[in-house]
């Protein structure tokens, strides 16, 4: 084999390996990012009944007739950047609605990813303050969230500002739909609510 050959051959073995290696690194940077992201997004919040994220994720076949029946909008699928394999199941989405209970999703689930559930026992979530966005909690003069929730589970301090009571908060995300804060501080880019609704 000639020196010249020798050469051309060594060089590709080596762009070869480093070709591979990267992408064996950028797959595993790919799986960690997206196990982190779904195993832990705590905005991931289900329809009622369908709370037990393991149960759930293994049984929902992403047929869209809980999104499609839902009277309030609340319902969206869930996109890639939730996680590959949580993507196009339901998601409840608060700044487009909230949850009323009427248990819609439930009946139409064909295969009991939403487990039947009494409103009375339902908790989607939580209700949390974001204090660096509520406007309260930065200024003064909104109690928005606190007329609205139908739980009375948020009470004013003081100084009038709210906080979210745990127990009785059922994570219906009322509290969110109404929040002002996204078009009151719309000057300032990537502003959103003053509350969100973690899952429990
Ligand atoms: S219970 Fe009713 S309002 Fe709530 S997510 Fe299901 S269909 Fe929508
Ligand atoms: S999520 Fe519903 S129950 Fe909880 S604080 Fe907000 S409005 Fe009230
Ligand atoms: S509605 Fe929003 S801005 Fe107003 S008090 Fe509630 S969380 Fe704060």
């Amino acid at each position: 084999m000639g020196k010249r050959l020798k050469e051309l051959i060594g060089r590709r073995s080596l762009l070869q390996a480093v070709t591979a290696t990267g992408l064996l690194l950028g797959l595993g940077g790919i799986a960690s990012w997206t196990s982190r992201r779904s195993a832990a997004d705590p905005y991931l919040v289900r329809p009622p009944g369908g709370q037990d994220e393991a149960r759930f994720t293994s049984l929902c076949i992403k047929c869209n007739r809980c999104t499609e029946i839902c009277p309030e909008d609340v319902i969206v699928n869930a996109g890639v950047r939730d996680g590959p394999l949580v993507a196009r199941t339901p998601r409840l989405d608060f700044s487009l609605g909230y949850c009323d209970f009427c248990m819609d999703c439930i009946v139409v689930c064909p295969t009991a990813a939403l487990l039947p559930i009494r409103k009375s026992e339902a908790k989607l979530g939580i209700a949390v303050i974001m204090k660096d966005r509520c406007i309260p909690w930065q200024w003064g003069g909104c109690t928005r969230c606190y007329e609205k929730c139908p739980e009375k589970a948020i009470i004013l301090d003081e100084f009038k500002r709210p906080i979210v009571v745990a127990d009785k908060c059922n994570g219906c995300g009322l509290c969110k739909l109404v929040c002002p804060t996204d078009q009151l501080r719309s000057y300032k880019p990537g502003q959103t609510r003053g509350i969100e609704i973690e899952r429990t």
